[in-house]
């Protein structure tokens, strides 16, 4: 393919995805296939000479795209959303173009420069305090990692390597293994498995805190933990407090577990990976309130803040503690680009629409849900994540997400909540609008009416 060909080409894969987006909702939303469907459909072996482009781009929807289960279709409602959006995508070819892989200021300065102002631009937008702004005379400063799995590794990395530090200041004869092994680090018992992932790979204790009747750890539930800890000779140093946990979206108490943890020398990271985005908005914003206390904090704009995949911003208060790891992989692309598009071209009104529109539609959700006394809401709707229920054993409502799943109409997964199975209906795709949220709900009644008539 030579400059002229891609021309052409890259003009007809532009129309093939505008084609795709906008006609979405027509295709089954989650595929009818056995795993290893693939694997028939194409050669075993790489093509030993160059195949045309047609035969490729024939393929993709021989090939591909049954397999694909569309996060951007309207009827989406599974997991988390996954943001997109056209300024995003077309930054994101220009990321490509340039390719370049800035691991140093030197290896492309536009890269390094253009991340550290939009994590600021970013950070203002949450109003963050200003000891996480790099361009203020505070020390701290943002960095986009790929997923929030990894700006939890770094924090935990870099909290393990400050309390080695801060034990062999105090007792110089204690060798960095001995420390290790007396090392706790805490989190909710709601806690997404990436938290305890980071833990494994740190090669530090994990101890699950549990949390009250709306899925939150307290104070008193973390301190009691530190207290016996501590007794028994360990050495907490790690917290990592969750704001929107996976399950129900529930938030930790932050204005009481960051000076606990403030107290006890203990690094507090937030992980509000989905719920972040949110509190570019005013009226969310008190959900972030104790973030003074913490040492990082991060969230995905690749959720919920129309960046696409990937992009997770993750600020530390003093930079000082995480140079020498500010990532785990050498190599950078140059991500910021689609923050800078994205936020440009919608401009933090348009932002803030998108998270006001998503959070409605979750409530619109909310009420038909309430309206029908056979099903139950199990959990605060706070932001765009509705979980509930119907009435009665867990063996029925697996049952009820089973037909869902089948039907490939609409797409939602399940979590557990205090023992019972929950299905979670999370507000997707930036095209979703209320007719969606009306069509999936008579859906789920029509299949609750099949299914409690056959139990009759
Ligand atoms: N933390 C929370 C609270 C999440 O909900 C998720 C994913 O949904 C993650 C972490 C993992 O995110 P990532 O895929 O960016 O590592």
């Amino acid at each position: 393919m030579d400059a002229a060909e891609f021309r052409r080409r890259g003009k007809e894969m532009v129309d093939y995805v505008a084609d795709y987006l906008e006609n979405i909702e027509k295709r089954p939303v989650y595929p009818d296939l056995e795993p290893g469907y693939l694997r028939s459909l194409i050669p075993n072996e790489a093509p030993l000479e160059p195949e045309s482009y047609e035969d490729i781009i024939k393929d993709v929807e021989r090939v591909i795209m049954p397999g694909v289960t569309h996060w951007h279709s309207p009827y989406f409602f599974a997991y988390f959303p996954a943001a997109s959006s056209y300024p995003a995508m077309v930054a994101d070819m220009l990321c490509g173009a340039i390719g370049c892989i800035g691991f140093s200021w030197a290896a492309s300065p536009a890269c390094t420069e253009l991340e550290t102002v939009m994590l600021d631009w970013l950070g203002k937008m949450l109003q963050l305090p200003e000891c996480f702004i790099a361009g203020t005379h505070g020390r701290g400063g943002g960095v986009i990692q790929g997923t929030a799995s990894e700006a939890t590794l770094i924090s935990l990395l870099a909290a393990r390597c400050k309390a080695v530090r801060r034990v062999q200041t105090i007792n110089a004869k204690k060798s960095e293994s001995e420390i290790l092994s007396k090392l706790v680090a805490y989190t909710s018992d709601q806690a997404h498995s990436s938290v305890e992932r980071a833990a494994l790979i740190g090669a530090v204790m994990m101890r699950k805190v549990p949390t009250d009747n709306r899925y939150a750890v307290r104070r008193e539930m973390l301190k009691k933990m530190v207290e016996e800890d501590k007794a028994a000779g360990l050495i907490p140093f790690y917290f990592c407090a969750t704001l929107g946990t996976t399950p129900s979206c529930a938030f930790d108490h932050l204005t009481e577990l960051g000076p606990l943890c403030n107290e006890e020398n203990m690094w507090m990271h937030i992980d509000a990976a989905y719920a972040g985005s949110a509190f570019i908005c005013p009226e969310f914003r008190p959900l972030l309130n104790g973030v003074e206390f913490a040492d990082s904090f991060n969230f995905n704009p690749h959720k919920w803040l129309l960046v696409n995949f990937d992009c997770s911003a993750m600020w530390v208060k003093e930079r000082a503690d995480i140079i020498g790891h500010w990532q785990i992989p050498l190599g950078r692309r140059f991500r910021s680009l689609k923050m800078w598009f994205v936020f440009r071209m919608y401009g933090l009104k348009g932002l803030q629409a998108h998270i006001r529109k998503q959070v409605a539609l979750a409530k619109e959700f909310e009420s038909l849900v309430r309206a029908d006394k056979r099903f139950e809401i199990c959990a605060e709707v706070v932001l765009g994540l509705v979980c509930f229920r119907l009435k009665g054993s867990n063996e029925l409502n697996q049952e009820l997400l089973k037909r869902i799943t089948k039907s490939r109409e609409i797409h939602l997964v399940p979590c557990q909540l205090s023992g019972r199975f929950v299905l979670r209906f999370a507000i997707c795709a930036r095209t979703t609008e209320s007719h969606h949220i009306q069509q999936a709900w008579q859906h789920i009644t029509q299949l609750t009416f099949e299914l409690l008539q056959e139990a009759i």
